[in-house]
């Protein structure tokens, strides 16, 4: 195992995403034990688990929206601790709520993001961000208006426009149609530099499955079930889905 210090030092790792020890509770409540991840750089991983088996928890501390109990986080050689504005700048998210403006249009949503980030050639990138997302023909209504699945979509936008390197994902399916998801795939995966690192939590065993290079089963705040997409065990993995699905219910 890398120790942390000499890991710190190591700037050009091949990893994207490396967590070591970390914890969060709420009150009395543990979510994540002493959690441990290596995610190599522009492999995706798809994390798995029953309702409050801490998916969402896990993808806000990667995006620095929680602070860790204890434990750290590095995204492409960033601590969470002692640079997450560099994190933040590197990232891409997509969680439940879609954090936009609803009083602005998703033109103005995207350029108060863009502003934000003082991003180079806002218009061009916003044009081409909308196309990606199907929204071009609703760039001027606010995001009030916008049924669920376009909202989703506007918030892929949003998680576009900086093209990260990293994206992390909570259920992105949710309010999509199988075909907008297909059709989006391929922009979700690569940046302008290459393969994008993503975590991206899913219910959606056929999306999951589609999408990802490494899989991963969480259960009482930790991994209980890890593999590479190519060497997976099926029978394991759907053994394990369905016992979360009976969980569930
Ligand atoms: P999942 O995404 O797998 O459904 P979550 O990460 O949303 O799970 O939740 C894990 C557990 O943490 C749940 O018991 C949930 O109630 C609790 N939890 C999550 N966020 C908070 C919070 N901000 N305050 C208190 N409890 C929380």
């Amino acid at each position: 195992m890398i120790r942390k210090t000499a890991y710190s030092k190591i700037q050009k790792e091949p990893l994207g995403i490396r967590v070591e020890g970390l914890s969060k509770s709420f009150g009395a409540a543990p979510v994540l034990r002493c959690f441990d991840l290596t995610l190599e750089r522009g492999k995706r991983l798809v994390v798995f688990g029953r309702n409050g088996s801490g998916k969402t928890t896990l993808l806000k501390l990667l995006s620095t929206r929680y602070r860790p109990d204890s434990g750290e986080i590095w995204i492409n050689g960033n601590s969470s601790r002692l640079e997450p504005n560099a994190i933040r700048r590197s990232i891409g998210v997509v969680l439940h709520n879609p954090m936009l403006y609803e009083d602005m249009t998703c033109n103005e949503n995207l350029r108060f993001f863009g502003n934000m980030f003082d991003l180079d050639d806002l218009s061009d990138r916003i044009s081409d961000v909308l196309g990606k997302v199907n929204l071009v023909s609703q760039k001027e209504q606010k995001a009030r208006n916008l049924s669920h699945g376009m909202q989703k979509r506007l918030a892929i936008a949003r998680a576009l426009l900086h093209d990260p390197d990293v994206l992390l994902l909570d259920e992105p399916e949710s309010g999509l149609d199988k075909q907008m998801l297909d059709d989006l795939g391929p922009f979700l995966f690569k940046s302008t530099r290459g393969n994008r690192t993503i975590v991206m939590a899913t219910h959606n065993s056929e999306i999951g499955l589609k999408w990802a290079d490494e899989v991963a089963f969480l259960s009482k705040g930790t991994i209980v079930y890890k593999a590479s997409r190519v060497d997976m065990d099926e029978g394991r993995f759907h053994d394990i889905f369905l016992q979360q699905l009976e969980r569930a219910t």
